[in-house]
């Protein structure tokens, strides 16, 4: 609920700064660490953005994988866990973000 509610915020500041009449396409991208389900994330959204600029916004989620290597040798690997063959250990980077990529927006364009 907490990532929503975040995303939620940061939404409805920018739609306010751009004096935004309503928004239409939320663009994110979740760290895979972060263990969040899409479509559970979606689901909370839409609970508690409703009357607010982003009720009918389409929202466009994209799981980012994080980058793991060995550091020993420095081969990238498909998983954070175990030991790499050389016997290093893994480190990962990224993985663990919540981006707000793009916001689309209508913008009344009366001028007062
Ligand atoms: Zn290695």
């Amino acid at each position: 609920m907490s990532f929503a509610l975040t995303v939620l915020e940061n939404v409805v500041r920018i739609a306010e700064e751009k004096r935004a009449r309503t928004v239409t396409k939320i663009r994110l991208e979740i760290g895979e660490l972060l263990l969040i389900n899409p479509e559970q994330l979606e689901f909370c959204f839409r609970a508690i953005s409703r009357e607010t600029v982003a009720e009918d916004a389409e929202l466009d989620i994209s799981v980012v994988k994080a980058k793991v290597t060995c550091s020993n040798c420095g081969k990238e690997k498909p998983t954070p866990y175990g030991l790499c063959e050389c016997g290093g250990r893994m480190v990962v980077r990224g993985g663990k973000e919540i981006v707000l990529k793009s916001i689309v927006m209508e913008v009344d364009d009366a001028q007062g």
